[in-house]
């Protein structure tokens, strides 16, 4: 039965030392009553106290890690139904599944597919995390080889080993044992035989049965046989499916502690149709699935999707920033023009792409406002003449440039007169609305 917060409190250190982000142990403790922490965040927690808590420490949604080293994925380890009431850890893993009748040049091409996936999204590198070689061929020795190719080619990439049939997964994971690939799936019919293979190989391992009813059963049958890491595959495939028991199996795993639904989730968006894929993949994305395999990894779709799954993983209630500096663009000289925006990092990234597009070396100016974008931060008196006049005088702007000119964003074109009556000297100049309009404006200064 589940701990009350007094209950756990006993067991804590009881220093109020603050090191779990929390003001009291008594507060850390309700947190953990709530399944809104977990005792991992105590570094301080005895041994003693993390075996009588048991099950009231141990994350709702267990933690698998997929891969090994550096290229190694962590999935589930979630506390909460919503990314508002905390925040969602560990973002899900987009792998492309490799058909094993895609051998040779094929697979090669989607191996070099997810290795060139990396982009640069403000400040993160997002890419595919990982490779799902998959059965088709019905041939252990053909699986065998492209797993053999994706090792070999890609070795740092997790994989996923696709296939109800045993002998294919024994086949496949002679050649990657070490790297600790999840294992997909076990079903009703070969639970005993792929258990097997997970505790001999230390893999982690997806069940998959159709419906919730079965799924429990499944799961809980597979840990009985002592494999610990699992995945879970409801069958769902059709978006109305995916969204409704996704969302049943968080919410058993979170609300009530229901342990053999508390695992991360695996989703299948595999579509012919590339718009049909992303959509399912989206859902998934949003809708508590782990990790989700896609047929293809086309660069507009893993745009949106990388976009998408940065989103949601972010900490909503602290806004991604930048630190408060004057950073050059390109070869700023002294008579370089000078620009001023927020430490909103989508606002930095957004504004330097542009102004490095209009090819016109600058400095950019990037004010603290705790955050937040131009329009937010001004209408929250953040972003206020007075502000940003010291934070000019303050920050030493006026020795990268010889000049006195300071071109504001044109959404604050009403702070103009009165920045000039703050920073006395000043010529303010009132920039474009938009960013993308920046590469125009500064080349018809130029
Ligand atoms: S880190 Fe541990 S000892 Fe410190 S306040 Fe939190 S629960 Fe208490």
């Amino acid at each position: 039965m589940a701990l009350s917060g007094v209950q756990i409190f006993k067991y804590l250190p009881k220093t109020n030392c603050k090191k779990c982000g929390h003001p009291t142990c008594l507060a850390f403790a309700m947190k953990l009553a709530a399944k809104q922490a977990s005792l991992d965040a105590c570094p301080d927690a005895s041994a003693e106290a993390k075996q009588a808590l048991g099950e009231a420490s141990a994350p709702p949604v267990r933690p698998v890690t997929i891969g090994a080293g550096d290229g190694a994925v962590k999935v589930g380890d979630e506390i909460c139904m919503f990314r508002h009431e905390k925040k969602f850890f560990n973002p899900s893993v987009f792998a492309v599944a490799i058909k094993d009748t895609e051998a040779g040049d094929a697979a090669a091409k989607k191996i070099e597919a997810v290795k060139a996936s990396e982009i640069d999204r403000v400040g993160q590198h997002l890419k595919v995390d990982a490779i799902a070689v998959t059965e088709e061929s019905g041939d252990p020795a053909k699986f065998a080889s492209v797993v053999k190719q994706v090792v070999d080619d890609a070795p740092g990439v997790p994989l996923i080993l696709v296939s109800i049939n045993p002998a294919v997964i024994e086949a496949g994971i002679a050649h990657c044992a070490d790297k600790k690939p999840l294992i997909y799936a076990a079903t009703a019919e070969n639970a005993e035989a792929m258990a097997k293979i997970a505790k001999e190989k230390k893999a982690s391992l997806a069940v998959s049965a159709a419906g919730l009813d079965a799924l429990i059963e499944l799961s809980e049958k597979v840990k009985g046989m002592g494999v610990e890491d699992l995945v879970l595959d409801p069958g769902a495939r059709k978006a109305k499916d995916m969204i409704e028991q996704y969302t049943i199996i968080r919410r058993a795993a979170i609300k009530k502690n229901f342990k053999p639904l508390g695992y991360p989730v695996i989703s299948f968006a595999t579509r012919d149709d590339a718009v049909s894929e992303t959509m399912a993949a989206s859902i998934g994305v949003m809708k508590y699935a782990s990790i989700i395999i896609l047929n293809n990894i086309e660069k507009w779709k893993m745009l949106a999707l990388l976009s998408l799954r940065q989103n949601i993983y972010t900490d909503p209630q602290v806004p991604m920033q930048v630190a408060q500096n004057i950073y050059k663009v390109g070869e700023a000289k002294e008579d370089s023009p000078l620009l001023i925006t927020t430490n909103f990092s989508l606002s930095y990234f957004i504004v330097r792409g542009e102004v490095e597009n209009s090819k016109v070396a600058s400095w950019l100016a990037v004010m603290d406002n705790e955050g937040l974008s131009v329009l937010t931060a001004w209408a929250a008196g953040k972003f206020t003449a007075s502000r940003i006049a010291q934070f000019i005088t303050e920050s030493g702007a006026d020795k990268s440039v010889n000049h006195k000119e300071l071109i504001i964003p044109g959404y604050v074109a009403i702070l103009s007169g009165a920045l000039e009556e703050k920073l006395p000297g000043w010529k303010i100049t009132v920039g474009p609305r938009e960013a993308n309009a920046l590469p125009s404006f500064l080349k018809g200064r130029a």
